[in-house]
């Protein structure tokens, strides 16, 4: 092949390619990533006053199935997260999807003057230390120390240092209202006698788009509570029966679903719903949720409080939880079973021991390894 036949070869070649890109330029980019919208309420809160329900007590988690399974409701997410149609949650599509980081995540966990030391101490030690950047604490008193450590990531929420409705429901107001203005993707509340393992927090919520109706965590009771005198829109009673996620196994709410909860969670709004329905906090969650936006949770495994039987949790599978909690002082044999790198006197929590299983490199674990 002559040199002249093959520069115009080359010429021909080059001038399609260019003519290609130009044409590629002129494509309509790809869908930009969804942003949540707000929609219209369903139905307005005012009148909506459920009667009381008992707030749910220890004892009434006798159906509690441990770390097997949800309770109840047929929505256990375990094998798959995306196949409850009545949930309205799918993954999201194909290689357009984003892919979800921790920085999208926002953590907040609610503790209390008694606690700073107590249980604010091991969390900074243990997960905290893993997740920094995401993770505000709400507290009631302005501690220098905890300032010291945490920055503006301490949030001193001024709602009275009680353990009653009202002051817990003024901290997951504040809680909702710091997760709004941050604009991250994902609002997660735990408690702080709650371990947070952030690769499978990561790991679960990357199933799903933050523009979805997503409410993921888990029942302490095995059946919805009811909420009698619930009004509908055209003003007739009806009762409304929900699930809620226990708040002390923690749990997590979609950008997208978030917004649409504003009208009865923002800017002092959540204090005067969990008012007229007088229920406490993670119930009056639920209620916004399932009772007035009707989106269902998913009844999730991964989520542990102390009131259910933490011993069941053993070797390998407790790593693969998304949070872990320990029995209080009167209960204190109730923890996860994990052997092998700090002993009960030393660990009675067990989140050290589970804390170097999952980060070795640790510098206080026991035979550290660098990663
Ligand atoms: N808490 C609080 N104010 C109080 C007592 C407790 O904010 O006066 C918080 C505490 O820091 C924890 C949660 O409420 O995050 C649950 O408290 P605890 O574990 O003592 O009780 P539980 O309800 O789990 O038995
Ligand atoms: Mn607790």
């Amino acid at each position: 092949m002559s040199s002249c036949c093959l520069g115009l070869r080359r010429s021909c070649f080059l001038l399609s390619v260019t003519a290609a890109a130009v044409l590629l330029l002129l494509l309509p980019r790809g869908q930009p990533p969804a942003s949540p919208r707000r929609r219209p309420p369903p139905a307005g809160p005012s009148g909506t006053a459920p009667k009381r329900e008992e707030p749910p007590a220890g004892s009434d988690v006798t159906g509690e199935r441990g770390g097997s399974g949800a309770a109840g409701g047929g929505r256990d997410i375990a094998a798959s997260p995306w196949t409850d149609r009545r949930s309205r949650v799918g993954p999201h599509g194909g290689s357009a999807r984003e892919s979800l980081e921790l920085k999208d995540i926002f953590i907040a966990v609610k503790t209390t003057r008694k606690y700073h030391k107590s249980r604010m101490e091991l969390l900074f030690q243990t997960w905290i230390s893993r997740a920094r950047g995401q993770t505000f604490i709400f507290t009631d008193w302005e501690d220098r120390e905890l300032r010291l450590k945490a920055g503006d990531h301490m949030i001193n929420t001024n709602c009275s240092a009680v353990h009653t409705r009202q002051a817990l429901c003024c901290k997951m107001s504040v809680e909702y209202d710091k997760f709004l203005e941050s604009g991250q993707k994902w609002f997660c509340h735990v408690d702080d006698d709650n371990y947070v393992n952030p690769r499978t927090l990561l790991r679960l919520l990357s199933a799903f788009s933050p523009s979805q109706d997503v409410y993921v965590g888990r029942p302490s009771l095995d059946h919805p509570i009811e909420a009698a005198d619930h009004i509908q829109s055209d003003g007739s009673k009806t009762s409304v029966k929900f699930w809620f996620a226990t708040g002390g196994a923690g749990f997590c709410i979609s950008r997208g679903l978030a917004l649409k909860m504003s009208p009865w969670a923002s800017l002092g709004n959540f204090i005067s719903t969990a008012e007229r329905v007088r229920l406490p906090d993670d119930c009056t969650i639920g209620y916004i949720i399932e009772g007035l936006l009707e989106v269902k949770l998913l009844h999730s495994p991964l989520f542990h409080s102390h009131l259910e039987n933490l011993q069941r949790l053993q070797g390998e599978s407790v790593l693969q939880q998304v949070t872990l909690s320990y029995g209080d002082p009167e209960n204190k044999h109730n923890v996860v079973s994990v052997g092998g790198v700090f002993g009960l006197q030393q660990d009675p929590t067990r989140f050290k021991s589970v804390h170097c299983l999952l980060y070795p490199d640790t510098i206080w674990c026991p035979n550290k390894k660098m990663s």
